[in-house]
């Protein structure tokens, strides 16, 4: 596959994030103009909402509410119908380009919401090198992995209402910290404050009962980058028996641009090789990961950023669609909008941690930072953004990117706060 031309000429380049190829969607507004549904391409948006209006798309009114949960809902035909659309009315030579070039909003004067309304939101843990990491700074590199691990991609039901846009400001949270002694626990601001580096796959088809690999792959929409910022301290004292509580609850940031798998079908590759044979109804049936080159950086405030990792979403032992088939297994429905989160996507080097935890070894060892300075765990004011982009030839499909500042505790959370 190569660059797609349109006739818009800032789509035409190798660095844009938004090629022909490309299309995600949107929610933006304008001063004048409130929320609705748009499409990515070169620096402008087109205003799918005008089009529709225009007769130029029809989507039997689909595409005139500020969210993609009504498209989604239309089905897998009416996804590719949209996109099969889309290309023609933006494609170099299309003879819809008059009526078209009205409703191109430069990016520069929107302001971005929420792409889709999030109806739940579920975690994974399902990174080899993040678990075999984690699980050998808490339990040993003999116990690294649960017993379970190998046979399927661990998950929590998270928070539909934590899931935020990137550029949301984060605080950072108070919670119940262990204290010196194990039954003396303390209610303090966090000190670890982390991220986790993941990606998020939009549900976009309802089911009721279980589905094979194969029909959950078909029913994944697109894909958002994830920073499921985590408190570590209140994570390590209230992780057992149940999983992850409030330390996963204070936000969940997605990027802006929901990017469909359909963009990214020419970056399908397989899970790396299995180590123990899975069941048959979790067995790779295809290609089902993506090959997507991701980063994340740090920005102390007022000044400049430094890339702290590097990794691709290729490293994941559990593609999201083995994920979908797990989910629904004991017959548990997925509704239009279901967000499944990753799992930390870490790499097998250093420098290819997704999370300070790792970065830093457990609060052990330093992280540089490029112009002076260093971190343990994130600091007030810190800005941490992640970038993620699948390489073509000439031309790349991004995804914006997925940011958020984290403000001080409040000195008094349950005083400011009432
Ligand atoms: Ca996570």
């Amino acid at each position: 596959m190569t660059l797609m031309k349109s006739w818009v000429d800032s789509a035409n380049s190798s660095e844009t994030p938004f090629p022909l190829n490309n299309l995600p969607y949107g929610v933006f507004s304008t001063a004048a103009a409130p929320a609705r549904c748009g499409v990515a391409i070169g620096d402008q948006i087109l205003d799918v909402e005008a089009c529709e209006q225009a007769g130029l798309i029809s989507m039997n009114g689909a595409l005139s509410t500020a969210s993609w949960n009504a498209v989604m809902g239309a089905g897998q035909a009416a996804w590719a119908d949209l996109r099969a659309r889309l290309i023609e009315i933006l494609a170099a030579g299309s003879s819809d380009q008059a009526a078209a070039a009205p409703f191109l909003i430069p990016q520069s004067d929107a302001q971005m919401h929420m792409p889709f309304a999030v109806s739940e939101y579920t975690d994974f843990y399902a990174g080899r090198h993040h678990a075999e990491n984690v699980g050998t700074m808490f339990r040993g590199a003999e116990n690294a992995l649960p017993p379970n691990w190998l046979h399927i991609p661990i998950g929590y039901n998270g928070r539909a209402s934590s899931v935020v846009l990137s550029g949301t400001d984060v605080r950072r949270p108070w919670g119940q910290l262990k204290g010196p002694n194990d039954d003396v626990p303390r209610f303090a601001p966090s000190a670890r404050f982390d991220i986790e580096l993941e990606m998020g796959a939009i549900v976009g088809t309802p089911t009721q009962g279980p589905i094979s690999v194969d029909q959950a792959d078909a029913n994944i929409f697109g894909y958002v980058l994830l920073n499921d910022w985590s408190a570590r301290d209140i994570q390590a004292w209230e992780y057992q028996p149940l999983g992850p509580f409030q330390a996963k609850a204070t936000a969940t940031s997605i990027s802006p641009w929901i990017v469909t798998a359909a963009a990214l079908d020419p970056f399908r590759c397989m899970t790396p090789a299995r180590e123990v044979e899975l069941l048959d109804h979790l067995k790779d049936t295809g290609p089902m990961l993506f090959d997507i080159e991701l980063a994340v950086t740090l920005a102390p405030k007022g000044e400049a950023a430094s890339t702290i990792a590097r990794t691709n979403y290729n490293e994941m032992y559990y593609s999201a669609a083995q994920q979908l088939a797990h989910h629904t297994s004991s017959g548990c429905a997925m509704r239009v909008g279901d967000l499944l989160g990753s799992g930390t996507i870490s790499g097998p080097e250093k420098s290819n941690r997704g999370s300070l935890l790792e970065m830093s070894w457990g609060g052990k060892e330093e992280i540089l930072l490029e112009n002076g300075g260093a971190r343990h765990f994130i600091e007030d004011g810190d800005t941490l953004t992640l970038t993620g982009a699948a390489k073509g030839d000439g031309y790349q499909i991004g995804f914006g990117d997925c940011v958020g500042t984290v403000l001080p505790a409040l000195s008094d959370p349950y005083g400011e706060a009432s």
